[in-house]
């Protein structure tokens, strides 16, 4: 028997996600005592100090099963945004929540929306549930609007769209974003991806959740880049009470770990740690602009914690030959950009080891 004839046809050909490649990987397989990871936009400072601590006095009580309502992290989500504890759905990190909302919402001949490049696990998740996804190309490295729009017809229920954007940096501003919100037909529902809006320095980014009451959108958000928590997997959604009541029946009752739910609640009241991020990103995104520029690298000007770079030779071998010296980047290869490499911002210890290394390298 071919085993292959026993796995579902719409998984056959999918192409896994290729994770950022982990530090002690490298150190085991490149025989060095010293790596830096700037592939995965994780926090350079570490996770906030009082969702650390949070974890430490609650490791105990894991015995116990997590709430599975998540009661009191809800409600201070909910409070913060001036909303209810009804209006937020938990997720084993935003990827989950990716995977939750095509699940309550696309029916198996419905089709999905979103850009070509973007987030990958938009395209991979809805592959598995054998839904037909249309990628339209980006323009000047930004998602085309009009373009997306020409794209959504009778069949469309969702369009995925990361804001900022994931690898590219770009984002869609609020005239682009209201523009589209007036063309978009009432059975499509839009998803917002806000993952790294905290890093976002530009007056006119438009905040997802202004939109969710008047309009069919869903705004995503993560612990795991400005609070440090990408290793506890938590994220959640914001929508009317007409979306998530749904989402709730999907979700596994436990999706949410009790350490995650103890660190999130202490995250939100981190503020000082919010702060020292958001400066440690800005001013390491300036230095480095300005070393590519010294070095006559094109990048793509970025509002997030992360930049894409045109290293004009073939991103394999950039990315190797950065490994052996022991810093971890990403290569765009996954995305069909065959000659950019993307870096996220460190410390700026780790910056000046990354530009070293490229200089080397290139
Ligand atoms: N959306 C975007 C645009 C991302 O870049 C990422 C992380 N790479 C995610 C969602 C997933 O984040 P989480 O860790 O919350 O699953």
């Amino acid at each position: 028997m071919d085993i292959k004839k026993l796995v579902k046809k719409n998984i056959l050909n999918i192409t896994p996600y290729i994770a950022g490649k982990p530090i002690e990987e490298t150190k085991r397989e490149m025989g060095l005592k010293e790596v830096i990871k700037l592939a995965s936009n994780e926090n350079p400072l570490g996770p906030s100090p009082k969702a650390a601590q949070a974890v430490r006095n609650s490791v105990l009580t894991m015995n116990r099963y997590p709430d599975s309502n998540s009661f009191y992290l809800k409600r201070k989500i909910a409070s913060g945004l001036e909303l209810n504890a009804a209006n937020i759905v938990l997720g084993n990190g935003s990827d989950e929540l990716i995977d939750i909302i095509i699940r309550t919402f696309v029916e198996d001949d419905e089709n999905i929306v979103t850009a070509d490049i973007t987030f990958l696990e938009y395209e991979i998740i809805s592959a598995v549930y054998g839904r037909r996804v249309k990628k339209v190309p980006l323009r000047d490295f930004k998602y085309n609007l009009r373009a997306i729009r020409k794209n959504i017809d009778r069949k469309t229920k969702l369009v995925f769209m990361a804001n900022p954007n994931n690898p590219t940096g770009t984002y869609v501003n609020k005239c682009e974003l209201e523009e589209f919100l007036r063309g978009l037909p009432g059975h499509v529902i839009l998803v917002l991806d806000e993952a790294y809006d905290t890093f976002i320095d530009t007056g006119d980014y438009p905040r997802g959740l202004d939109y969710i009451t008047k309009n069919n959108i869903i705004v995503l958000k993560t612990f795991s880049k400005a609070y440090g928590l990408a290793g506890l997997r938590i994220g959640y959604a914001v929508a009317k009470t007409g979306f998530t009541k749904y989402m709730e029946k999907v979700r596994q009752p436990f999706n949410v770990n009790l350490l995650a739910q103890e660190a999130a609640k202490a995250a939100l009241d981190d503020n000082s740690f919010l702060r020292r991020t958001r400066k440690t990103i800005l001013e390491g995104k300036k230095y480095l602009y300005r070393s590519l520029e010294q070095m006559k690298l094109r990048y793509v000007p970025s509002v997030t914690n992360f930049i894409l770079i045109d290293v004009g030779k073939g991103s394999l071998g950039v990315f190797k030959d950065m490994l052996k010296l022991g810093v971890i980047i990403r290569d765009m290869r996954q995305y069909g950009l065959n000659n950019f490499i993307r870096v996220t911002v460190g410390t700026p210890k780790e910056n000046r080891k990354f530009i070293a290394a490229l200089k080397k390298v290139l």
